[in-house]
């Protein structure tokens, strides 16, 4: 049995983050990955790389694309007819996008000497030496050879699969989850999306440029609950502009399908009401991954849903086992997963690991982008801290002005005593990439005065912070 310093069990943005960590802090590592494409091989990069993030963002440029040749391309004087989609290649591209990330994973793993376990890993002991025992179960049906490994430390990051709900079983045809959306071999002349979650508006959004008639239930009265008020009700009435159906308060109660079309009954505020669809995407969150783990009987705790119990470090209740990203308590965001591996793989060898909890970035890739960073206005009036608000529209911005993209605002959020930046959200072009001037206030505790002395270039998007952190003094120039 070979032994290791460490291994990692799963291979997402948690698992291999943390791996190659380890092994550039200068432990012996190894990985467990079950996941198999076709060619038997593990694909490395979890959820994130093979069938969440990334193909999820490279629909929705391609999706973003097709709609600016169509609807805004004239207004800059070019003049296309007869655009259309072709969505096999757009599939095949988005496909390969995803293969050359993952086998560039391979690449890192066999640079920093990481050796991979392809198959199933649990935690079947501890000797006497504080070595924990992991079986690794063959990944393909066809079995294999059963390998066993051990380590005095394991960092468990199985990760989350797509919730499931009664009246909407996927049966990977008609009814499908968020793998199934985005493998779509043709746009769906009319598509039903139950929740209007992260996933609900990123993928609806996808379908809906390419044609799709779109139409989102959502259980909740409220649209985007952890979103600021001010975001969530502009970016309501921009989505609801460009197409999207959403439809809120309206709660699922059964479905059926044949080979024609899927049936989708609900009931709202007005009664019960039945739409008949082509596909029907079922994103209604995603749940832990413990399957396989046998979690429990090796001892770690599960809490009443299901995901691993850890401490602020990380740590669960066995020495040593540290669990991180979806599969722990948080905010299920690659960047969170990755952010716990390096923190956890740094205390192993003794260093403090750091992870700030209260400054994590959210972004939803919708057009225009939502991206966000601290507490929202409803969070703060419910904790009863005095604050200031500043607030800038991209209306005012010239340079979303010249790139035709000027809906949305920013929306800082400071102390009224200490001018401490206590949130920042942004609705519009690039939010995305703006969310980052923002975390690194946050991270070092700005306030609303250091951005407001920061020069910002011009014409940038990023002046639009500018002149939020000017407005919460109410001096923005350029209103
Ligand atoms: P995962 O990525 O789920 O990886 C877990 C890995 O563990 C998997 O490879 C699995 O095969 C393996 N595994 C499980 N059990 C075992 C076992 N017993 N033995 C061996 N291996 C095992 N987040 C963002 O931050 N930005 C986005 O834009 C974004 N977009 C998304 C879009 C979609 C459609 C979806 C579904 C998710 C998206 N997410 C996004 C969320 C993001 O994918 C997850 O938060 C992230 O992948 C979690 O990382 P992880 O390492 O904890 O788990
Ligand atoms: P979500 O929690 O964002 O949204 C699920 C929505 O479904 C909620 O609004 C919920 O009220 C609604 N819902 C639940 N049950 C319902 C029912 N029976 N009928 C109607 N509506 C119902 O979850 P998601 O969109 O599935 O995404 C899962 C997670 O994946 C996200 O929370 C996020 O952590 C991650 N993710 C992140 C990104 C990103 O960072 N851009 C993108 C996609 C996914």
């Amino acid at each position: 049995m070979k032994n290791y310093d460490v291994i990692v069990i799963g291979a997402g943005p948690g698992g291999y983050v943390a791996a190659i960590r380890c092994a550039q802090l200068g432990l012996s590592t190894a990985c467990v990955e079950s996941w198999s494409k076709k060619s038997g091989k593990p694909a490395l990069g979890g959820t994130c790389l093979n069938v969440g993030c990334i193909p999820s963002k490279a629909l929705l440029e391609s999706s973003h694309h097709f709609s600016h040749l169509k609807n805004d391309a004239v207004d800059h004087g070019i003049n296309v007819s007869g655009a259309s989609m072709n969505v096999i290649k757009m599939i095949a591209r988005k496909d390969k996008i995803v293969q050359m990330l993952t086998q560039g994973i391979a690449g890192l793993f066999r640079k920093n000497n990481i050796e991979l376990l392809h198959g199933r890993g649990r935690i079947t002991s501890r000797d006497e030496t504080g070595q924990y025992h992991v079986e690794v179960l063959p990944a393909s049906v066809e079995g294999g050879e059963i390998l066993t490994a051990s380590a005095k430390h394991i960092i468990i990051a199985t990760g989350s699969v797509p919730s499931n709900i009664p009246p909407a079983k996927v049966d990977n045809d008609r009814i499908v989850d968020s793998t199934g959306a985005l493998a779509f071999t043709e746009t769906p002349r009319k598509l039903c999306v139950i929740g209007a979650g992260v996933i609900g508006l990123e993928l609806g959004s996808v379908w809906s440029r390419l044609g799709s008639e779109v139409i989102i239930l959502e259980a909740l009265e409220s649209f985007l609950e952890p979103v600021d008020n001010q975001l969530s009700d502009e970016a309501y009435k921009i989505l609801t502009k460009q197409g999207l159906d959403i439809r809120l308060g309206a709660k699922v109660t059964g479905t059926g399908s044949n080979n024609q079309e899927v049936t989708v009954i609900y009931e709202d505020a007005k009664g019960k009401k039945q739409i008949s669809v082509d596909k029907l995407i079922v994103a209604v969150g995603r749940s832990p991954n413990t399957e396989g783990l046998d979690a429990e009987a090796c001892g770690l705790e599960l809490d009443e849903k299901g995901f691993i119990e850890v401490d602020e470090q990380c740590q669960t209740r066995l020495p040593n086992v540290y669990a991180i990203g979806d599969v722990v308590r948080g905010s299920m965001l690659a960047h969170k997963a990755s952010e716990e591996g390096v923190a956890v793989a740094e205390r192993i060898v003794g260093q403090p690991g750091h992870m700030n909890y209260q400054i994590i970035p959210w972004v939803i890739y919708t057009w225009p982008e939502i991206a966000w960073v601290g507490l929202t206005e409803e969070e703060l009036q419910n904790t009863g801290i005095d604050y200031k608000v500043g607030t800038y529209p991209f209306a005012a911005n010239s340079r979303a002005r010249t790139m035709g993209d000027s809906a949305g605002l920013v929306k800082i959020l400071a102390d009224s005593q200490s001018d401490r930046i206590l949130g920042i959200h942004i609705l519009g072009p690039n939010a995305s990439e703006l969310i980052s001037e923002a975390v690194l206030a946050m991270e070092f505790d700005a306030s609303s005065e250091d951005i407001a002395r920061t020069i910002h270039a011009h014409p940038s998007l990023s002046e639009a912070i500018h002149e939020a952190a000017l407005s919460v003094d109410n001096r923005a120039i350029h209103i």
